[in-house]
Order: structure tokens, then C-alpha cells, then sequence
């Protein structure tokens, strides 16, 4: 057998060094990678029967020219061209535009197919691809047509022929790589037909049945290879095992200023094991903004601390690692604990010193951005890292973190609860625990809409709240592109409230102030002195002040769904029923809708179901690096049953003892070497 990834299109016939350099454009070296270059669409050229045709619905027929066709031009490039033809006894009219060339190959008496929009009033079609020759009708009349991504020097139909030529040539050398038992489960087409199909269907039931087969295909090897991670993390990867004292860690958390919720009881559990076990773990906690990831966080740090290791945790900005390093140094110093922060922005001086503190050990917890990662950065005895909103960094980054040390134990944690079918498909070699249950005393929060001209409603509103002793935020956007204008608006806003408010105090926060600043603000905010904080974003994670129960988002459009709702967490913490105010008129109706969203539900796992929906999976986890795989035929959004069988199918192949033996399973286990996980992870 030929492995045709390793088969260069130069040996296809007429390829020669351009052809390939344009192919190559395209991502196309292999004759395997051609192959697979499946078409992202299909142009249907079946014959219509025009008495079924609705009006302007995209039809095909096939005609006996019986008049002269008549052009008229319209200056000199623009031209119409109308012929009458007979179909089946019935007399259309049909036109060109700007292709006055066809008429010197059209004769009275002559068979044509065209295929265009249908006027069901004035029987006419307006043409916008013509069949000729008998030739082309017989192989292109009656078909579904690929329509591929082409470029400028790869044309649609020379790639259909190439690709046509690559399976005529190679055809018998494409693999069959499901076991039988699962192509006779599932009546499954056999591989070459399925990829062929897919290129060239007869009908639409061919398409259909290769498309399933293909999709099941690549979310099976998918899911095997994930399967096959986990498995090979469980039991190969020798990590470490923390031993410390169980009465000393019940203390500590005995002393916490809350008991904790029976799901946080539950996490610290599953994390704890994980701990003591020998296997490295690599776990993903995720739970709602505000169901207290934080103090589980705070609980493994010291259990390993207790047990003699550094421990370290990632943030994605510089805001979110203040806030975790405050919130670690109230937790931990008590218990004699030296937290360190380490951040891209700090002055060289300061961090060298931080450097040299973690190198010589005396560091025990270090907080930081992405600087943690970087090479310079030598830990002495790394055994928990722990990122936060961990799906902002990639698979690349996550996996970088787990070399650090000596196979330091990984938790993930995660505010955007993670819809299930993306949570395993870009997640799925980790453990997931989840929180959900939320602390005891938090209150329901209402959610309202409203327009900018009833600004000075939500004024008194707030000035209302604020008389019975209650708190308010008032969120403006800033966002990167234009932040100068933004900033200017948050002044504008500070401005407007301290004087229609007053007495009422109000307080000014945004990033460009210096910490000290910050702090300040922060301070009189939670003591209370200052009444209403407006503020940019930086409220978004980690504040709690209890007694605030007035969010109001101005220009609430332009944040994302998982922003707003972790906006709208700050309240509801204490103090009674709180409220919400979503302040925009959005230009989009995608805006609109996002603002319906967040007056119908306040579950984060619902709405972020719902984000996905609007932005797709790519997006929803940011893009690049998402560690989204890239699916030739299956979509997740749609394919994701397919997907739940494939990934109980993989288990139950790994979880087989037989597997790397079995004559049937052959295959795949070659996939499994061919995708370097084997060796890779045996080494
Ligand atoms: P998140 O999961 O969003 O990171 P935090 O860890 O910031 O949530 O917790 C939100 C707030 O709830 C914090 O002020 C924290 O002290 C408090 N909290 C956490 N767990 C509990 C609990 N079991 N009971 C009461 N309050 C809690
Ligand atoms: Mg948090």
C-alpha cells in the first residue's frame, strides 16, 4: 500500500512546478491532502420540471432553441441576449447578459440546457449558466456540482478534473479505516467511495451517506486520539504525589470566614485525589462567576504548600492578577505562605528580584500573566499550576505549562461554563469537575432593557437605591480600538452622575490609573464612602462588595454575552433583590438579541449555549489557538450526536485490551502512530 501523504501531486499528470507552487497556495501537497479537499458546497444541476418551479426559484432545464437569437447592446460591453426555446411543448424565453460570444454557437433546432432563475409570470429565465454540447450535458447536466475554494491560479475546473484524475489513479490505494463491526453498525459507506461521493455525488442520498460516513470517521479518530491521551496520562505519565497533613488542610478550612457549599466540598475532593495520586492531573473546574472558584483554588495551593512544592497561577491580565494575588495574600500569609506576583509590565529591577525569589525557593505561590511561562522563569519544585479563564489561552500555552517542573499537577478553571459538546471535544483529555451551586444568600437578580433617552430614569433609579443605602455600578465599555473615546465617555458619565447625584458620592475607576489609585477608589467603594463607582471594565472578575445591588451597563451591545453575565455576577451577593440595567440601542440584530438573552436567564450555562449559537465555536473560544480542531466534513454546532456516539465508540476501542492487536483495529492504531501520539508520549 501507498501512504498517499507521502505521494506529491507533481505525480499526477501535468503537474508541473507552477501547477504545484498554486496548489500549494492552497494547502494542497499531498495527493491526499487533494483528495480531501472537500467541496464546501454544491451546485444542483438536475432537471426542473418547470410546472413544479416556484416563482424565482434557481432552476435547470433542457430546451430545443427554435428561434434566431437577438442581442442588444448597451454601449459597448453590456449586452442582453434573449432566445425562445421549447420545452417539452412548452415556449419560454430565456436571456444572457454580456455574453454575446454564445451566439455564434447557438443554431435554430439545436438541444441546449441552461440553468437560472425562474420567472413564473413572464415564463422566462434569466440564464447564468449554459450547457452546449451534447458532451458537457451528459457530464454535467443531471449532477450535483462541487463548488471548491479556489484561488486566482487554481481554477474550479481544473481542480474538479484534477481531483477526478487523483482518484482514477489512485483510488484503490485509499485505506478503509474503520474496524468492519462498525461499518456494518452503522451501514457506513466504504472509505474511497465515501471521500469519491463526497467530491462527485450522484444525488443527494449520496451525499448524504458520505457526508455521515466522513463525519463519523473524523470525530471517531478525534475522539480515539483524546481517549487515547487520557488514557496514556492516567496511567503512563508518572506525576507527583503530594502527601500532606489532611488534619492540618480541615483546619484551614475550617477557619474560612464561610462553610463551604456542598459542591465546593465535592471539587476540593476530586482535586485532593487527584493530588495524592501518582497520575498528573489535569483537571478542568469550571462553575458560574461567583460560585467561589477562587477559595478551591486557595485550598489546593496550600495543600500544596503543605506537601513542599511551589504552586503557581496563571491569569490573562494584569487586572485579574492583582485581584488573585490579593485574594491569595488575605487566604494564605496568615499560614506563613510568600506570594509573589509576577507580570509582563513590572520593571526589570523588580523583576529580577521576583525571579530570583521563586529560583531560590522563596516563593511558594506565584501569581501571574503569561510571563509565567516564559523560559526565563525557573521554578524550584513546581508541583499544582492553576490557570484562570483558561480558555483564553491556547492549547499550546497549556501545554507548555504542564513541562514546566517535574509534571506539575494542572487545574483549569473556568467562568464560562463550557457547552458539554465543545467542553469534550477541545477539553476532552481532561477531567471536568464542575460548582453548581452557589453560595448560600445570593439573591435574585432582575434584568431590564432599556434604551439611551431613558437615561435620566435610570438616574433617579439609581438615586433612589442609593437613599436606601444601596450601591451601584455603572459599567462603560472600553474597548482597545478606540479607548481614547471610550475613556472619554467613563469621564463623561463620572462627570454627569456627580453632579445630578449629589450628595451622593461617586467614584472614578479605569485601567490607565495607577494602582495605588485603583486601590483608593477600590477602598472608599467597599467601606461604602464612595456611593456609586463608575467604572470600566476592570470590575469585571474578583470584586465583592455585597451591598452593591445596582449594575447598570451603558452601551451594553458592545460587550459579549459571557462579559455582560459576568458583569451582572457582581450583584446579587447579599442585600436583596438587585437589578440589572442593560443601557443600549444596538445597531445589529445580533446586539438585540444578545440584550434578550440577558433578560431571559441568569444560568451561565444557558447562556453560554446560547453564545456559542451566535458566534460559533471558533469564535466563542477565541479564534487562534483555541485548540479547536479543524474538521474537514463535520461541523460541531451540527454534528454534535454524531459525535457523542463517536466518543463512546473511542472508549469503548481504548478501554479494549486488544486494541493494539487486533488485525481489525490495525488501522487505527496506525493512525494513532501516524499521528506521533504513541511514540511521543512513550518516550
Ligand atoms: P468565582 O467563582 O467567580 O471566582 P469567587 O471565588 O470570586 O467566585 O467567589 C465569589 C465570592 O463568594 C467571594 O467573595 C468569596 O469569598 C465568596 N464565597 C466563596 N465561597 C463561598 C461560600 N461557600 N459561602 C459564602 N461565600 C463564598
Ligand atoms: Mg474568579
Amino acid at each position: 500500500m501507498i501512504d498517499l501523504k507521502k505521494v506529491s501531486i507533481t505525480d499526477l499528470k501535468g503537474v508541473g512546478d507552477s501547477r504545484k507552487e498554486a496548489l500549494n497556495e492552497l494547502g494542497i501537497e499531498s495527493v491526499y491532502d487533494l483528495i480531501t479537499y472537500f467541496p464546501f458546497r454544491y451546485d444542483d444541476y438536475r432537471l426542473t420540471d418547470l410546472q413544479e418551479a416556484e416563482h424565482e426559484e434557481k432552476v435547470t432545464v433542457q430546451g430545443v432553441l427554435f428561434s434566431e437569437p437577438s442581442v442588444r447592446w448597451f454601449g459597448k460591453k453590456k449586452s442582453k441576449m434573449t432566445v425562445r426555446l421549447d420545452i417539452e411543448g412548452v415556449a419560454i424565453s430565456a436571456s444572457w447578459f454580456n455574453q454575446a460570444y454564445l451566439k455564434s454557437k447557438m443554431q435554430q433546432g439545436q438541444t441546449i440546457v441552461v440553468s437560472g432563475k425562474w420567472d413564473r409570470h413572464k415564463l422566462h429565465i434569466t440564464v447564468d449558466r449554459t450547457f452546449m454540447s451534447p458532451q458537457e450535458q451528459q457530464t454535467q447536466v443531471g449532477r450535483l456540482e462541487p463548488v471548491y475554494s479556489i484561488s486566482s491560479r487554481v481554477k474550479m475546473n481544473y481542480l474538479r478534473k484534477l481531483i477526478h484524475e487523483a482518484f482514477m489513479q489512485y483510488k484503490d490505494e485509499i485505506v478503509e479505516v474503520l474496524p468492519g463491526y462498525i461499518c456494518e453498525q452503522y451501514r457506513l459507506r466504504p472509505r474511497a467511495q465515501a471521500m469519491y461521493d463526497l467530491h462527485f455525488p450522484q444525488d443527494q442520498k449520496h451525499l448524504y451517506q458520505a457526508r455521515r460516513r466522513m463525519i463519523y470517521e473524523e470525530l471517531l479518530l478525534y475522539e480515539l486520539k483524546i481517549m487515547w491521551l487520557k488514557k496514556i496520562n492516567r496511567t503512563e505519565y508518572q506525576g507527583l504525589s503530594h502527601t500532606f497533613s489532611r488534619t492540618q488542610l480541615d483546619e484551614f478550612i475550617q477557619k474560612l470566614t464561610f462553610p463551604l457549599t456542598g459542591a465546593q466540598q465535592r471539587v476540593v475532593e476530586e482535586i485532593l485525589t487527584d493530588l495524592q495520586s501518582p497520575t498528573q492531573m489535569n483537571r478542568l473546574l469550571q462553575g458560574d462567576v461567583g460560585s467561589g472558584k477562587t477559595v478551591v483554588a486557595g485550598i489546593a495551593l496550600y495543600a500544596n504548600f503543605l506537601s513542599g512544592y511551589q504552586g503557581a497561577m496563571m491569569v490573562p491580565t494584569e487586572i485579574l492578577a492583582d485581584q488573585h494575588y490579593a485574594s491569595l495574600c488575605a487566604l494564605l500569609e496568615p499560614y506563613g505562605l510568600q506570594i509573589v506576583k509576577l507580570t509582563g509590565n513590572m520593571k526589570v529591577k523588580e523583576k529580577r528580584e521576583v525571579l530570583g525569589k521563586i529560583q531560590m525557593g522563596m516563593a511558594d505561590i506565584i501569581v501571574g500573566t503569561h510571563a509565567l511561562i516564559q523560559e526565563k522563569v525557573i521554578y524550584r519544585q513546581l508541583g499544582l499550576v492553576i490557570t484562570d479563564e483558561q480558555h483564553r489561552f491556547g492549547v499550546k500555552q497549556r501545554a507548555q505549562l504542564r513541562e514546566k517542573g517535574e509534571l506539575p499537577d494542572v487545574l483549569f478553571m473556568t467562568a464560562t461554563p463550557i457547552p458539554r459538546t465543545l467542553a469534550i471535544t477541545v477539553f476532552g483529555e481532561m477531567d471536568v469537575s464542575t460548582i453548581d451551586e452557589m453560595p448560600a444568600g445570593r439573591e435574585p437578580i432582575d434584568t431590564y432593557w432599556v434604551k439611551k433617552d431613558m437615561w435620566s430614569r435610570i438616574v433617579s433609579f439609581i438615586a433612589k437605591e442609593c437613599e436606601k443605602g444601596r450601591q451601584a455600578y455603572v459599567i462603560c465599555p472600553l474597548i482597545e480600538e478606540s479607548e481614547k473615546l471610550d475613556l472619554q465617555n467613563a469621564h463623561d458619565v463620572f462627570e454627569q452622575l456627580t453632579t445630578s447625584l449629589a450628595p451622593i458620592r461617586v467614584g472614578l475607576l479605569h485601567g490607565r490609573m495607577t494602582a495605588i489609585e485603583k486601590e483608593e477608589v477600590m477602598g472608599c467603594f467597599e467601606q461604602n464612602e464612595v456611593q456609586v463607582l463608575v467604572s470600566t471594565t476592570v470590575v469585571e472578575v474578583g470584586v465583592n462588595v455585597p451591598n452593591a445591588t445596582v449594575m447598570v451597563i451603558y452601551d451594553a451591545d458592545r460587550f459579549g454575552l459571557a462579559q455582560l453575565h459576568q458583569l451582572r455576577g457582581r450583584v446579587g451577593r447579599g442585600g436583596g433583590t438587585s437589578t440589572c440595567v442593560l443601557v443600549a440601542d444596538p445597531k445589529s440584530e445580533s446586539g438585540n438579541e444578545r440584550m434578550r438573552v440577558m433578560t431571559e436567564t441568569t444560568d451561565g450555562f444557558e447562556i453560554s449555549r446560547r453564545d456559542l449559537e451566535f458566534r460559533g465555536p471558533g469564535d466563542f473560544l477565541g479564534v487562534q489557538q483555541s485548540g479547536l480542531p479543524q474538521f474537514k466534513v463535520a461541523d460541531l454546532t451540527r454534528d454534535f450526536k454524531i459525535l457523542e456516539i463517536a466518543r463512546t465508540d473511542a472508549s469503548t476501542i481504548v478501554a479494549d485490551d486488544r486494541f493494539s492487536e487486533s488485525k481489525e483495529m490495525k488501522r487505527l492504531w496506525e493512525y494513532l502512530h501516524a499521528e506521533n501520539l504513541i511514540e511521543k508520549n512513550f518516550d
